[in-house]
């Protein structure tokens, strides 16, 4: 089968999207394509590995098929939690943020991409939704969230050593029962324990730029602040809130 199509509308590496026809197109890594100069390119494709994709559905879920050939519980994982973004939302959570308008704030992750991200995290069991009778709704990490904190401390620990400006951690860890700074497998040298999320407190290291964003939620993080609790004053900036 041989069709011209237009200009990819979305480049996911191996995975292009095209509206053909007037329908979206999606173009798995698996299909055989040839010619792609842009605005002429003719693709050459067998049927299995070309669907349509519905009316709103978007990128992420043709981001998921790459995996569909993996067996893996790794690849599972990282279908969900593996998406641009996705781990610095449950981060934020971590650190007490639950507003929409705190996550838009503290990330500048653009709306559109926020909201389908959360969606994923409620729909998957990561969060819960919460309403308030003011209208406003909150992201919580149900027990599933909160079972991410070990591999979230682990990266940053590993980010820390191998991939951070040599001047001193930005963000020191402690347990909340006794002060002692966590070590870099997230354990208590002092208690002999690793702390669930919501005895770690967090605190500016001396590797922290000062003032290297000026966004609610991080004025609120100059001092120490305990997980998984609600920041305070983390309203957002004037910026937002316009
Ligand atoms: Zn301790």
């Amino acid at each position: 089968m041989t069709s011209s199509l237009t200009r990819p509308i979305f480049d996911l590496g191996a995975e292009l999207c095209y509206v053909s026809n007037g329908s979206f197109v999606h173009v798995s890594s698996r299909a055989k394509v040839s010619d792609m100069r842009l605005g002429a390119a003719t693709a050459r494709w067998s049927k299995s590995s070309v669907r349509i994709l519905k009316k709103g559905e978007s990128t992420f879920m043709a981001l998921a098929q790459n995996y569909d050939q993996q067996d893996c519980p790794v690849a599972r994982a990282l279908e969900l939690v593996g998406e641009r973004w996705t781990m610095l939302i449950i981060r934020d959570c971590f650190l007490g943020v639950s507003r929409f308008n705190d996550f838009l704030d503290h990330l500048d992750i653009p709306k559109a991409t926020l909201s389908s991200r959360l969606a994923k995290l409620v729909d998957s069991g990561v969060l819960k939704r919460k309403e308030y009778r003011t209208g406003q709704s909150h992201y919580i990490l149900t027990k599933q969230g909160e079972a991410l904190w070990p591999i979230l401390y682990g990266l940053a620990a590993w980010g820390e050593a191998y991939h951070a400006p040599r001047r001193g951690p930005r963000r020191i860890f402690s347990h909340a029962i006794c002060s002692t700074v966590l070590d870099s497998s997230g354990a208590c040298p002092s208690c002999k324990i690793t702390p669930a999320a919501s005895d770690v407190v967090i605190q500016p290291g001396p590797g922290a730029i000062p003032n290297f964003r000026d966004d609610a939620v991080e004025r609120a993080l100059q001092k120490p602040h305990r997980f998984l609790t609600r920041l305070a004053n983390s309203e957002p900036t004037a910026k937002r809130r316009a």
